[in-house]
């Protein structure tokens, strides 16, 4: 289904939600830049504030200022003076906003950290924002949140959904392969974000959309089908990457959750984004680290289905586990961040012998159940590892270099996160995560 179809159905739901995309319209095509004048003029606006970087200004935003003043449209602009990365903070939002001249709208022109600026200037001045995409690296084009570094620590802000997105085949194409395949990752992740959903409406009574799941599935077997055409920059391929991308985010809009896109894997990767953070730890792309650690969530769930749950262990099992010893390892391994994710903890109390105990008949009550609905959601560990070579992204944690102690640890600890269900909280539950480990990377848990 084309995302403009899916904005025009935007609407009361089966489920009881009335859905609402946040956006008014997207355009993805060859020479989608030309439209930009076009796209402006609907909106009545005379005037933009252009904000790009040294890379994305050369692929996409000189071209886009040059039509814009063709068509009598004022352009302001800030230019990042950097080719380089930069980092989602405290300094880049401000450079930003001291930049920033009145105008009756503001076009972003990059991918993740360009737009989640952008977002953040869009929500303070309340214009009307359009993003022009320049690589299908990662699924926030359509959401209203920004991924910031805020005081040292990763952190998920409210901001404003872009109202257009715009993405031209010419320079998505052209965007460096590895934010090619950082989107195909963030869009395997949706094999376990679906999969740990249903889950959850069991084991927690959450709130549950078949439309929606559906939405991204189908989006993620298009890109799965044409995974193999993408090494060729294959036009019709990386639109389907970007379509993922977009569409991801009008699922996270409709569902009104982040269910529909992020599970555990996000979870190993925000993991490691506050160890590199924390203790200079090496970093990837966002996506890289999605698809390498959904082939790690996938191994679990291989694990997961050659386990029969014990009650009895597993009730022990909570009742002997030190919080106080836990939390210390936490923030050794994962750094100041954790600090935020044990006060969590507090409000959230999943360490709760009388909770843990309720949750633990449901698992038994269901596990037939849980282990079907991984089968049907999420494909064998082979299987997305054949994917990634496909694409020549890194297939396993193992390949990011980390070692079987590091990613034996990001699984113990990406539990707690945030206050969401996912599969290492089934381990937890059952009190075999040190088993696991052990099963999994061969590490003793200490
Ligand atoms: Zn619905
Ligand atoms: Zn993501």
């Amino acid at each position: 289904m084309e995302l403009n179809e899916i904005i025009a159905n935007d609407g009361p739901c089966e489920c009881g939600k009335i859905h609402d995309s946040l956006l008014k319209k997207t355009v993805i095509c060859e020479g989608a830049l030309n439209k930009i004048p076009e796209l402006v003029n609907e909106e009545g606006a005379k005037s933009v504030f252009m904000l790009a970087d040294g890379n994305t200004y050369a692929c996409a935003g000189a071209k886009t200022e040059e039509l814009l003043k063709n068509a009598g449209i004022i352009v302001k602009k800030y230019v990042y003076p950097t080719k380089e990365v930069i980092e989602p903070d405290e300094k880049a939002v401000g450079s930003a906003v001291m930049h920033y001249a009145d105008c009756d709208m503001i076009v972003g022109v990059g991918s993740g950290v360009i737009n989640d600026i952008g977002k953040i200037l869009a929500a303070l001045t309340k214009k009307t924002y359009m993003i022009v995409g320049t690589a299908p690296s990662m699924d926030g084009y359509a959401s209203a949140t920004s991924s910031m570094a805020r005081d040292g620590l990763k952190v998920s802000l409210p901001s404003k959904c872009p109202d257009i997105v715009v993405g031209d085949l010419d320079v998505l194409c052209n965007a460096p392969m590895d934010m090619i395949r950082a989107g195909v990752g963030d869009m395997l992740a949706k094999y376990v974000s679906i999969c740990e959903w249903r889950i959850a409406t069991i084991l927690c009574g959450e709130y549950y959309c078949e439309k929606v799941a559906n939405m991204v599935r189908t989006a993620l077997s298009d890109v799965v089908a044409l995974a193999p055409k993408l090494m060729k920059r294959d036009k019709d391929a990386v639109k389907a990457v970007m379509n993922g991308m977009v569409l991801s985010g009008i699922a996270a809009n409709y569902a009104g959750i982040s269910r529909p896109v992020s599970g555990l894997e996000h979870y190993f990767s925000h993991v490691w984004d506050m160890r590199g953070l924390d203790k200079g730890t090496e970093v990837f792309l966002h996506g890289i680290q999605c698809g390498s650690a959904t082939a790690e969530v996938a191994r679990l769930y291989e694990y997961l289905k050659t386990v029969t749950p014990d009650k009895q262990k597993a009730l022990a099992f909570a009742r002997s586990f030190d919080v106080e010893k836990h939390n210390k390892a936490m923030l050794e391994f994962v750094g100041a961040g954790s600090i935020a994710m044990a006060e969590q903890e507090k409000k959230e109390g999943k360490y709760d012998v009388k909770m843990h105990a309720v949750r633990l008949e449901k698992i038994i009550d269901n596990w037939d159940k849980i282990l079907k609905i991984m089968d049907e959601e999420t494909p064998s560990y082979a299987k997305i590892v054949e994917i990634l070579e496909q694409i020549g992204a890194p297939i396993n944690a193992s390949a990011l270099r980390k070692d079987n102690e590091e990613i034996a640890k990001t699984l113990i600890f990406s539990k707690d996160i945030r206050d969401k269900y996912v599969a290492s909280r089934i381990l937890w539950d059952l009190g075999i995560t040190d088993e696991a480990i052990q099963a999994l990377y061969g590490y003793k848990a200490e």
